[in-house]
C-alpha cells in the first residue's frame, strides 16, 4: 500500500460517549485484518501535558515507554492493539502553542504576525501527519478530545478541514460520535442531538462521513433513515453503538455494525479477508465464564474515581480472563484505614494491592494495609508508592527503626529508606521531570519475580522522584526482604520480594502499563493466581 490514510474522530452532544473506545475498536477490526495501525489523542487543553493534573480532573496519567505522560486513552489503545504509543500519540493545545511561541523566540517567522491560522493549525497538520510520516503506518486514527462546539477544539477541526481539503477524499475519513438519547416519559429515541451536533460539526467546514450513535437500545431501521437523511449521510454509514457489558465488546459490536467495512469501502482500501478475531474471543470467552472469585482490596487515596486506576482495573480483567477468574476489586480509602480497623476493612481480601500515589495523605493507611498482608499470609502487590509502603513498613515493624520513612512524606526521619534519586535533587520544574517511561531491569535467578516473568532482562515504565535507599539495602535481605529485580546501570532496586510469604511482591515501576488483552502482565496474573489459591485454601 503506498501512503497512509487518515481517519479522524470527533464528538459531540456530550462528553464520555466512548469515543477512545470507539477509535481502539475500529483500530483493532483493522489490524486484525492486517494493516498497521496507530491512533493518537488531540487534547484541547493548555496543560503541555496531563502529568501535571491530578488524577481527580483527568484520571490516570499514562506513561509511555519514551517517557511521555498521557492522557489516559492511550492506554486503552495500547491495551487494544498490543503495540506501544509515545509522546507522538498525545498532543495537546498546550504543546502545539508552546511549539510555535518558541520558534517564534527563535525567529523562525521573523516578520510575520503569528497567527492561529495559518500558525497553529500547520503546526496541528504536522502533528497528525507524524505518525503516518515514520512509514510504520497504514491507517493513523486521531481521536479529537472534547465536543464539537467547545471554543478550544475549533484550531482542531479547523486543521482537519484544511488537511482534508489538501489530501483529497479517499485519502481521509471522520467519524463522528454522538448520542441519540431514549426519553423514558415518550417511550422514544431521539435523533434531534445527532442532527444538531452533526449541524455544529458541518458550521466548520467538516461533514462526517459516518456517524457513530451511541444508544441504551437498538436503533430501529427508520430511525437510522431519519438520521441518515437529515444529517446527510449514507444509511450504512449510521452506525450503532449500544452500551455494552464490558468495553472489550465493543470491537466485534462494531464488526457487526460493518464499521470496518464502511471505513475501508470509503478510504479505498482492499477488503481481503475478515478480521483475524481469534485470540480476543478466547479471551472474551474466559472474561465472561469465570470458573472462580476472588476479592482485591485496592488501597489507594483516590478510590472515589475508579478512573484515576484505570490500567490497574484493566490489567486485573486480562489477568483475571487468563485464570478463568473473577476478579471483585473494592476500593479502599487508605485514609480511613488505622491500624485497628484494618481486619474490619480488609478482612475479606483474597489479595491486596497498595496503589502508586504522592503526598503524605493516606500513607499510614497504605502501611498498615501492608502490614496486615505481610503478617497475615495475604498476597500482596506494591506499585511504585505501593512497594515503597511496604519497604517502610518492614523498616520499622521488622527491622525495628520506628520513625522509617520516604523522604517525601518525612524529611526528617532518622531512617530515610526511601530517598529522593540523586538525579532528581537539582529539579525544579514540575512538569515530565520525574524518572518517566521504560527503563531495563535485572532479575535474580532464582527468585519469584524471576520466576514470574520467566526471564532475566524486562523492560517496564517508570513514574517516581523516590527510590529504595541501597544503604539499608544489606539489613532488609537479612531479614528476608530481598531485592530482585535491579537497574542493571543505575543499580536501582526495582522489585523487592519477601522470602518467607507465599506472595509479596512490590514494583518501583508502573507494570499496569504494560498489560493488554493479548498480553495479561505477568505480575497480575501470577497475582491472581495466588489470591485464588488463597481463597480455596479459605473454604
Ligand atoms: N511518590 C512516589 C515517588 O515519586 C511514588 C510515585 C508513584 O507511585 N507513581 O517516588
Amino acid at each position: 500500500m503506498s501512503a497512509t490514510k487518515y481517519i479522524f474522530v470527533t464528538g459531540g452532544v456530550t462528553s464520555s460517549l466512548g469515543k477512545g473506545i470507539v477509535a481502539a475498536s475500529l483500530a483493532k477490526l483493522l489490524q486484525a485484518r492486517g494493516f498497521s495501525v496507530t491512533i493518537q489523542k488531540f487534547d484541547p487543553y493548555l496543560n503541555i501535558d496531563p502529568g501535571t493534573l491530578n488524577p481527580y480532573e483527568h484520571g490516570e496519567c499514562y506513561v509511555t515507554d519514551d517517557g511521555a505522560e498521557t492522557d489516559l486513552d492511550l492506554g486503552h489503545y495500547e491495551r487494544f492493539l498490543s503495540t506501544p504509543t509515545s509522546q507522538a500519540n498525545n498532543v495537546t493545545t498546550g504543546r502545539i502553542y508552546n511549539t510555535v511561541i518558541t520558534k517564534e523566540r527563535q525567529g523562525a517567522f521573523l516578520g510575520k504576525t503569528v497567527q492561529i491560522v495559518p500558525h497553529i493549525t500547520d503546526e496541528i497538520k504536522r502533528n497528525i501527519q507524524l505518525l503516518g510520516e515514520s512509514g510504520k503506518y497504514d491507517i493513523v486514527i486521531t481521536e479529537i478530545g472534547g465536543c464539537v462546539g467547545d471554543i478550544e477544539s475549533l484550531p482542531f477541526l479547523e486543521a482537519v478541514r484544511q488537511f482534508r481539503w489538501e489530501m483529497g477524499p479517499t485519502e481521509t475519513l471522520v467519524i463522528h460520535l454522538t448520542l441519540v438519547p431514549y426519553l423514558n416519559a415518550a417511550k422514544e429515541l431521539k435523533t434531534k442531538p445527532t442532527q444538531h451536533s452533526v449541524k455544529q460539526l458541518s458550521e466548520t467546514g467538516i461533514h462526517p462521513d459516518i456517524l457513530v450513535c451511541r444508544t441504551e437500545h437498538p436503533l430501529p431501521p427508520e430511525l437510522r433513515k431519519k438520521i441518515a437523511l437529515f444529517c446527510n449521510v449514507n444509511i450504512n454509514s449510521v452506525i450503532e453503538s449500544i452500551d455494552a457489558e464490558t468495553i472489550y465488546d465493543v470491537p466485534l459490536l462494531m464488526k457487526k455494525e460493518k464499521l470496518d467495512e464502511r471505513v475501508l469501502a470509503k478510504l479505498k482500501l482492499p477488503n481481503k479477508s475478515e478480521p483475524d478475531l481469534e485470540t480476543w474471543k478466547v479471551f472474551l470467552g474466559k472474561l465472561k465464564n469465570p470458573l472462580s472469585e476472588i476479592n482485591i482490596a485496592l488501597v489507594g487515596k483516590y478510590v472515589e474515581l475508579p478512573d484515576a486506576y484505570k490500567s490497574i482495573s484493566e490489567a486485573f480483567i486480562h489477568a483475571g480472563a487468563m485464570n478463568e477468574c473473577k476478579v471483585k476489586i473494592r476500593w479502599i480509602s487508605s485514609e480511613q484505614l488505622q491500624k485497628d480497623s484494618v481486619q474490619q476493612f480488609l478482612g475479606f481480601a483474597d489479595g491486596i494491592l497498595v496503589a502508586p500515589g504522592f503526598g503524605e495523605r493516606g500513607l499510614e493507611g497504605k502501611i498498615a494495609a501492608v502490614q496486615f498482608a505481610r503478617e497475615n499470609n495475604i498476597p500482596f502487590f506494591g506499585i511504585c508508592l505501593g512497594m515503597q509502603c511496604a519497604v517502610i513498613e518492614f523498616a520499622r515493624n521488622v527491622l525495628g527503626y520506628k520513625d522509617a520513612s520516604s523522604t517525601e512524606m518525612n524529611k526528617e526521619t532518622s531512617h530515610p529508606v526511601i530517598n529522593m534519586m540523586e538525579s532528581q535533587k537539582d529539579v525544579t520544574m514540575k512538569g515530565g521531570t520525574m524518572r518517566l517511561g521504560a527503563y531495563p531491569c535485572e532479575l535474580v535467578k532464582g527468585s519469584k519475580a524471576h520466576a514470574i516473568y520467566g526471564k532475566s532482562k524486562i523492560m517496564e515504565r517508570h513514574r517516581h522522584r523516590y527510590e529504595f535507599n541501597n544503604k539499608y539495602l544489606k539489613q532488609y535481605e537479612k531479614e528476608g526482604m530481598l531485592a530482585t529485580g535491579i537497574n542493571p546501570e543505575t543499580k536501582l532496586v526495582e522489585i523487592v520480594e519477601l522470602r518467607d510469604h507465599p506472595f509479596f511482591i512490590g514494583s518501583q515501576f508502573h507494570p499496569e502499563l504494560k498489560s493488554t488483552v493479548e498480553n495479561p502482565h505477568p505480575i497480575f496474573v501470577k497475582f491472581v493466581k495466588a489470591a485464588n489459591d488463597f481463597a480455596k485454601g479459605k473454604k
